[in-house]
């Protein structure tokens, strides 16, 4: 398999996530294609691992059993470390969550993104700019036809803020200033973004891997 002008079809059907994950895997000569372009139906996939890696890896799996191509799927979330890691895997859903994460109010749907980020500020409040350090996590998975995968996890640290700023980006980007710059993702450039995102380390570690694996 060569990497160059290799087809790969995304399990995410969220538009944002898809651009990121087109942005950086073209420099490395790849093609991300929708499942819609793939013409995969609009099945439901139910997120109910305990972890990202499971849930990255059922929706590549699942999504690859559909169309026999290779699949990519990324998990993530933001991890704040004042409220010992959370939201983490329930990020898409925070909003409808009980405060401690134990009760779903609407099972299987994503919040609005203001909803989340109005839950969160609210939460980490009572904490200090220093205590409300964290970091977004993104899981990539990867399945080839034949079943095997490769897998792997990316971060970017950073601090948690109590107002939005800037309208770029998605989800908790304008809450998020990642160590060493005095901006949140939501004012950052994109193209910026997606040199030091979780998404990106995460696809930069797939890449090693994947010319490991080609030998
Ligand atoms: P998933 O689709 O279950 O992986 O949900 C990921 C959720 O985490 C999204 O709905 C966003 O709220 C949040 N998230 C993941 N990556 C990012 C990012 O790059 N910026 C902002 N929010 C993100």
């Amino acid at each position: 398999m060569d990497l160059q002008n290799q087809i790969i079809v995304a399990a995410t059907r969220n538009e944002h996530k898809i651009r990121e994950i087109d942005q950086i895997t073209s420099q490395f000569g790849m093609k991300i294609i929708s499942r819609d372009e793939a013409g995969i139906p609009p099945v439901e996939i139910v997120e109910d691992g305990t972890t990202f890696e499971e849930n990255s890896y059922k929706k590549a799996y699942e999504i690859m059993k559909l169309c026999g191509q290779i699949t990519i799927a990324d998990d993530s979330g933001i991890e704040a470390d004042c409220l010992g890691g959370a939201p983490g895997i329930y990020s898409a859903r925070y909003a409808a969550m009980s405060d401690d994460l134990t009760e779903d109010q609407a099972p299987g749907e994503d919040s609005d993104d203001k909803d989340n980020n109005r839950k969160l500020i609210r939460l980490i409040s009572p904490f200090p700019y220093e205590e409300r350090t964290g970091r977004f996590v993104s899981v990539i998975t990867m399945v080839f036809p034949d079943g095997s995968h490769i897998t792997a996890r990316g971060t970017v640290e950073g601090h948690i803020l109590l107002e939005e700023h800037g309208s770029g980006g998605f989800g908790y980007d304008p809450l998020f200033v990642p160590e060493g710059y005095d901006k949140t993702f939501g004012e950052l450039p994109a193209e910026l973004k997606n040199q030091i995102s979780h998404r990106a380390n995460a696809l930069k570690i797939l890449r090693q891997k994947l010319e490991e694996r080609l030998g």
